[in-house]
């Protein structure tokens, strides 16, 4: 009952669940990883990587809750470097799906598959055959919270979601390769870049990434690295805005209100400026520890 609580927060639709595990992937060293779909989310969400993968004995650990790998004493608290750290993404998800987790790290041989099931989420192992790296499958989400199935949408627009979702992490991790598939259809291919700019080209098209201004600037510890639509080349909505701080994706309110004000007078009513900002500091200029689903961070001087 815990994780279904917790997965109140965590687990707000299909898409919340891509995050988590592609978080997991990076978090995992992955170069490739495939997020394959079915039915927007709702029957199949599995989520593969080349990653570190994870030793037999640790299988367990990884869908218990509070369990993570990434930090073990309170200093590391502030001093976040990888995407997750509360431990409670695979627990949560578990707890309202069909949760599989397959995994392979180098120095062992076999790979293994666990999952949990009843009240005491006793962990069952099978053997099985996989790559190094792991694979988390997610099947019937919501299908043992039924008010909460009522509140997905419908597949086209779950599916939506997960791919815009793709694009916004692809866009921060441009070394990594990402492939996105829908009922078995390929919908989106990613392939590793050597430079962010091209993978911004790849995400934000071609018009884009050419008339772009690019910024590159640094106060103190603090550095910005952007590319911003000329005042002129308004967009017809939001969708080209991607703000990251030390490559997290954000939808920072004081972020965004800055840069709104800085097209001020120069780009006219309902036209929206496009922009792809990276904001890199210290990690204890802010802290990430404040929202759930990590959308929010809170900067230590805004
Ligand atoms: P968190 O990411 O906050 O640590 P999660 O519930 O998302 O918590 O994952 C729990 C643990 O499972 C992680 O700390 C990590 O050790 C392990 N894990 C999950 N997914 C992967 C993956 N794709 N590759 C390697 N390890 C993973
Ligand atoms: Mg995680």
């Amino acid at each position: 009952l815990a994780n279904q609580i917790a997965a109140g927060e965590v687990v707000e639709r299909p898409a919340s669940i891509v995050t988590e595990c592609v978080e997991n992937s990076l978090d995992a060293g992955a170069t490739q990883i495939s997020v394959d779909i079915e039915q927007g989310g709702a029957k199949v969400i599995r989520i593969q990587d080349d990653g570190c993968g994870i030793a037999k004995d640790e299988l367990p650990l990884a869908l218990a809750r509070h369990a993570t790998s990434k930090i073990s004493e309170l200093d590391d608290l502030e001093n976040i470097q990888s995407l997750g750290f509360r431990g409670e993404a695979l627990a949560s998800i578990s707890s309202v799906s069909r949760l599989t987790l397959s995994s392979r790290p180098d120095h062992q041989e076999e790979a293994w598959l666990v999952f949990a099931e009843g009240k005491e989420q006793a962990v069952t192992y099978e053997p099985v055959a996989h790559p190094v790296g792991s694979t988390v499958e997610i099947r019937d989400l919501f299908f043992n919270t039924p008010a909460r199935r009522k509140f997905l949408k419908a597949a086209k627009t779950e599916f939506q979601h997960i791919q815009t979702l793709i694009k916004r992490i692809a866009l921060a991790h441009y070394d990594v390769g990402f492939t996105l598939s829908h009922n078995q259809k390929s919908v989106l291919k990613l392939p590793a870049r050597d430079s962010r700019e091209r993978r911004i080209k790849d995400v934000c098209g071609e018009a884009f990434a050419q008339n772009a201004l690019r910024v590159e600037t640094q106060y103190q510890d603090y550095q910005l690295h952007a590319f911003v639509s000329k005042p002129m080349d308004g967009f017809t909505d939001n969708s080209l805005q991607f703000i990251y701080v030390n490559g997290r994706m954000m939808r920072d309110k004081l972020i965004m209100h800055a840069i709104r004000q800085a097209y001020e007078g120069m780009i006219p009513a309902q036209q929206h400026a496009g922009y792809v900002v990276f904001l890199t500091l210290p990690t204890q200029g802010f802290d990430v520890n404040v929202h759930p689903a990590k959308h929010e961070v809170r900067f230590v001087e805004s």
